[in-house]
């Protein structure tokens, strides 16, 4: 491919030159300090910051220093030179690498951070405990990049930990993640004595010592394999070409022909297959202490794709089903994802995006399809380490933030007016969870309520609505703790103080065959009267897919004018729920017919008759009540098994997988959310406090009769439990 053509003559890093990575790990595997430690070694952190002290550059919420998870995606620019130690290791490459990093958060509470983030990243490292392998969180982070179509390296950390074990992480990622994971590094011992790695593809050694040296940055030990791992090094070099020419015909035919394979050569199909996702490349380390970063960063360069490496972005032209792929290419019409907002806290409001085509200069006037609004752009920046530094432009495969725009949301497409395209934008789960919540001032309320439509916008997970029955305001999100930390950033960023009700289940309304309803709303008490009436048909829609509502009317049945006013109308019933009161999910929903009154119809009249007919169509068409089902995996000794078991069966749950470990066993279970209140006070009882556990968000099942009067029963005594 001709690469100048799609380079503008005044990018500094060319698309070649640019990766935009995730780092992606279950919550305490290290992903904060590798991040950090990547930031010192490219050059941007001039002390490092340990996450034990409460001051590293990506955690930049309080909230977050306390807990030490990191849970928004704040996305932060670093370069990258690969220089090589001259004598064993050639100099190859003098110019640096662009490298965004997009920070991913560790908790399942968070999956919305996840997706987002995935949705815009071309690549990432996945960090693992070299400790405990493969976590149940990290299986939901690699299902999510699966989903998304991501490459992946993978960086089994904490090697200097007791227990580390490196070939056990390995084995973990073929077995549980079904990962073609292959060693490019080995560990030199492990634990206290964890020392360095061996490069594997250049049969060398590196060593930090001490690890001491950090204030000089890149310095580093290349040396010749000592004697005792030379046998494991050639054997892990013969695996890896192995594995690499089932996948690969040019390192296949070196291998037919017992011709040497150059190291480059083996780069560059391992690069290829990570490309593709067929193969994981393995690395090692201990972030911690400083070992293995540098060769982690090279591995990025290296094997990680340039966003001219993966199958371009797309979208559609809005209405319109067919697709447009948006390659990436300076000269063509710009278009970019806006894929977080964020409030800082001295540039005020800005928009994290994603450019996929095109460049966006300061000055110039982007479009939103969406809103059908255009906006001119006063401020670009980017985020490096801690610093905002202003720009003038911003290149496609870059990422970059908008400073001072209003009416934008996350997942909204940004592009040049001639180029009317929607990209497809990322899928959030639906909220598991919700609570009534309310101002512990009275005269709060409106605050509170501006500060929730605040943290909605930025947060597609994160619900807030009045329940019109109780007039109670209710919050509804991915878990507990996302609650809790939606209102403790109330507290924070908005000073409003709040209190909040017992957790409720989510539950959602679906139907299961097609209808059509009728809605009439037809008043005549003398003087000036209202009429309105709409027709629906309704039919199941594909389960995630959400609820579509099209107008499917070509005469005049119902004037255009009004046919707002009936959508608006179909979406408050969808809102407001009609079979218990909860939210409908997953319906499609055309209006297909109507009448209207030359003076007595106007909006309210059609608004009306379209609450009615939704109501009325959902009714016939086999509605069913849908409850959140949890995966659940628990840990325990073996004794405990048989008890815990029993338990998991009581609360309705089905055991998907025993698998038994050294002196204990892994349970899975797929449990309703709505049995698994008070689990972690069970499960300690039936343990003695020796087992534990960990649960995600998996999917919604239709609620056994059984339970469902108790359910309906319990909706109508306690209306605030809607969401
Ligand atoms: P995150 O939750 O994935 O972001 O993980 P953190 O980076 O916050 O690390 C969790 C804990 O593990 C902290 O106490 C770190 O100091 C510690 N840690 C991280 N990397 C290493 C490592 O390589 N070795 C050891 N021994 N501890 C580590």
């Amino acid at each position: 491919m001709d690469t100048k053509a799609i380079n503008s003559p005044n990018r500094q890093y060319t698309l070649e030159r640019t990766r935009n990575i995730g780092i992606a790990a279950h919550i305490d595997a290290g992903k904060t300090t590798t991040t950090e430690r990547i930031l010192f070694y490219t050059g941007l952190i001039h002390k490092i910051g340990d996450v034990d002290d409460g001051n590293t550059v990506t955690d930049w919420m309080e909230q977050e220093r306390e807990r030490g998870i990191t849970i928004t995606s704040a996305a932060v620019t670093c370069y990258w030179t690969q220089k090589k130690e001259a004598g064993l290791y050639k100099t190859f490459d003098t110019i640096p690498h662009r490298i965004n990093i997009i920070d991913t958060p560790g908790h399942v509470d968070f999956t919305a951070e996840v997706e987002r983030s995935m949705r815009v990243l071309d690549g990432a490292v996945a960090v693992f405990c070299g400790v405990a392998g493969v976590q149940p969180q990290s299986e939901t982070v690699w299902r999510q990049a699966t989903k998304y179509k991501v490459p992946r390296i993978a960086f089994v950390n904490k090697m200097d930990r007791t227990g580390a074990n490196f070939d056990n992480a390995v084995n973990d990622m073929r077995k549980k993640l079904g990962a073609y994971a292959f060693p490019i590094y080995l560990p030199i011992g492990a634990e206290d004595y964890f020392e360095g790695v061996i490069d594997i593809v250049n049969q060398k050694a590196i060593s930090w010592g001490s690890g001491e040296v950090v204030n000089e940055g890149l310095k580093y030990d290349v040396k010749e394999i000592p004697e005792a791992l030379k046998a494991r090094s050639a054997a892990a070099l013969a695996e890896l070409i192995e594995a690499v020419s089932n996948k690969d015909d040019v390192i296949a035919e070196l291998v037919l022909e017992e011709k040497p394979i150059a190291p480059e050569i083996l780069k560059a199909a391992i690069r290829r297959l990570t490309c593709k996702i067929e193969l994981v490349p393995v690395l090692c380390g201990s972030a911690f202490k400083k070992k293995g970063v540098q060769c982690l960063v090279d591995a990025v360069v290296d094997y990680l794709p340039s966003p001219m490496d993966i199958p371009a972005a797309t979208g559609h032209v809005p209405g319109e089903d067919a697709k447009i792929e948006v390659a990436p290419n300076d000269s063509a019409k710009f278009c970019s994802l806006a894929f977080k907002l964020w409030t800082d806290p001295y540039a005020g409001k800005l928009v994290f995006f994603r450019v996929y085509s095109g460049q966006l200069k300061k000055g110039d006037t982007i479009y939103n399809p969406r809103t059908r609004k255009r906006e001119r752009v006063s401020r670009l920046m980017i985020i490096q380490g801690g610093e905002r530094k202003d720009i003038d432009c911003a290149h496609s495969g870059d990422i970059a933030a908008l400073v001072g725009l209003r009416n934008i949301t996350t997942g909204d497409t940004l592009c040049d007016e001639s180029f009317d395209i929607m990209l497809e934008p990322p899928t959030f789960p639906e909220p598991v969870i919700s609570m009534a919540i309310e101002p512990k001032t009275k005269g709060d309320r409106d605050k509170m309520s501006e500060g929730l439509q605040r943290l909605a916008e930025e947060d597609p997970t994160f619900r807030c609505f009045t329940n019109e029955e109780t007039s109670q305001l209710i919050i509804a999100g991915m878990g507990e703790l996302h609650l809790e930390i939606i209102r403790d950033r109330l507290l924070r960023e908005f000073k409003v103080d709040a209190t909040a009700g017992a957790p409720q289940i989510a539950y959602r309304e679906t139907i299961t065959a097609a209808a059509e309803g009728e809605g009439k709303f037809i008043r005549q008490s003398g003087g000036r009267g209202q009429y309105g009436h709409a027709c629906v048909e309704v039919a199941p829609n594909e389960p995630g897919k959400g609820v579509e509502v099209v107008n499917g009317i070509v005469g005049g049945a119902i004037p255009r004018e009004y046919i707002p006013a009936v959508i608006d109308g179909i979406e408050e019933a969808i809102r407001s729920g009609v079979y218990a009161g909860y939210q409908v999910i997953d319906i499609k929903v055309e209006i297909v017919d109507g009448s209207f009154h030359e003076v007595d119809s106007n909006e309210l009249a059609f608004k009306m008759a379209g609450i009615f007919a939704l109501k009325d169509a959902f009714r016939k068409a086999n509605p069913i009540l849908l409850e959140p089902i949890m995966k659940v995996e628990v840990n325990t000794p073996d004794e405990y098994q048989g008890d815990l078991l029993g338990d998991i069966n009581r609360r309705r749950g089905r055991i998907t997988g025993i698998e038994a470990k050294s002196g204990s066993t892994n349970l899975n279970a797929e449990v309703p959310l709505a049995e698994m209140f008070g689990y972690a006070t069970a499960i300690r009882s039936l343990s003695k406090g020796r087992a534990s556990y960990s649960m995600e968000p998996f999917r919604f099942e239709q609620v056994p009769n059984s339970v469902l009067t108790q359910i309906l029963d319990a909706a109508k005594a306690r209306p605030a439990a809607r969401s």
